[in-house]
């Protein structure tokens, strides 16, 4: 159960009705909101208990949310939240897009240099490689975050990279991964999510092979329920009937996500379509639909991507997307982030 204040609640009487739960043993967590108190209720409130609450002239509301997720719940905050990720604020009313290669490589700088120009807010690159087969490329590992750590500054972009193991952290930590992305197949990695939840960078919460919306916002619960402070859930397709692409695209969830979860959204139509030539159209369908973000691969030379190489993109065709985005931001009554500012001494 969420509690929700009138605006200007003291934090004395604030406090008094948490004690009142923690009092019968149910644990309160109170929201960073600052237009009112809001708190929630973890564990389950007694009915009797409620309207006592209920009754209490200094609370406004009390909402149950669907799920028993509670921090992610629309209704712990009052407006939606945003995720700073070096700068780039994602779910503050602006568009932003993450491109870079599938994986870090020799033509990391390259990349970065056509992200950059190519009008994108955060560079992408995996160092450490979720591979279906262990006989495929594994990722530069240690290398390969300093490479894109190396390429971001270069041209001014924050950069974002995949985590598989809570052992990894030292290295993104060291070389200061303004973003930790969790994979698809780690949603439900739990110690992961509790480890880095720790570790005070945002996080890019891929939505699992299979997993319903339930069950991902579980997920990012753990991440919120840990400390971490921006959460951005990211769809990149589901696994369905269909062949005929890698993924499904599921954007019906787009505008529920809006009435559930405070949460930015980023969409990757990369990694759902599976083929270059889609991810475009799904670009623009996604910033239609609402989505903060969106994040393709791109690479200077998809014969030589080490992984994902079918739904690389050129240049050219990311400047496509963010002329889209832009005109799709308008349409939405939003706008394109401004890129920011390269560094002097780049
Ligand atoms: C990726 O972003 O390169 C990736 C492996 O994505 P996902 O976890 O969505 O498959
Ligand atoms: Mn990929």
């Amino acid at each position: 159960m969420i509690i929700r204040f009138q605006p200007g609640t003291t934090a004395a009487d604030v406090q008094a009705v948490r004690e009142r739960l923690e009092s019968e043993g149910v644990r309160t967590i109170l929201s960073p909101e600052s237009a009112r108190p809001i708190f929630a209720a973890v564990d389950k409130v007694p009915p009797t208990l409620q309207a006592e609450i209920e009754s209490n002239e200094r609370v406004e509301s009390t909402v149950t949310p669907k799920g028993a997720w509670r921090l992610a719940a629309r209704s712990f905050r009052e407006a939606p939240s945003v995720a700073d990720i070096g700068g780039v604020r994602l779910g503050a009313g602006e568009v932003s897009i993450i491109a870079g290669p599938c994986s870090v490589d020799h033509l990391m700088e390259e990349a970065a240099i056509q992200v950059r120009r190519g009008g994108a807010h955060i560079l992408r690159g995996g160092a450490y490689k979720p591979r279906t087969s262990p006989y495929s490329f594994q990722g530069f590992g240690k290398e390969g975050l300093r490479k894109l750590k190396d390429a971001g500054e270069k041209v001014g972009l924050p950069v974002v990279s995949e985590i598989m193991d809570a052992a990894h952290v030292g290295p993104f930590v060291e070389h200061d991964i303004d973003c930790l992305q969790v994979g698809a197949r780690n949603m439900q990695n739990f110690t992961l999510l509790k480890a880095i939840a720790q570790v005070g960078k945002p996080v890019l919460l891929k939505r699992g092979l299979a997993a319903t919306v339930d069950e991902w916002l579980y997920s990012a619960e753990y991440l919120l329920a840990g400390g971490c402070q921006g959460v951005v859930l990211c769809e990149r397709g589901i696994r369905t009937f269909e062949t005929a692409t890698r993924n499904t695209l599921d954007l019906t969830i787009l505008p529920l996500l809006r009435e559930i979860t405070h949460l930015p959204v980023v969409v990757d139509p990369a990694h759902a379509a599976g083929i270059a030539s889609l991810i475009t159209p799904l670009s623009r369908a996604s910033v239609a639909v609402g989505a903060d973000g969106i994040a393709v691969e791109v690479h200077p030379d998809p014969s030589q991507a080490r992984s994902d190489a079918d739904q690389a993109l050129l240049e050219g065709e990311l400047v496509q997307i963010v002329a889209e985005a832009r005109v799709m931001a308008a349409v939405t009554g939003r706008r394109l982030h401004a890129q920011p500012r390269i560094p002097d001494k780049a």
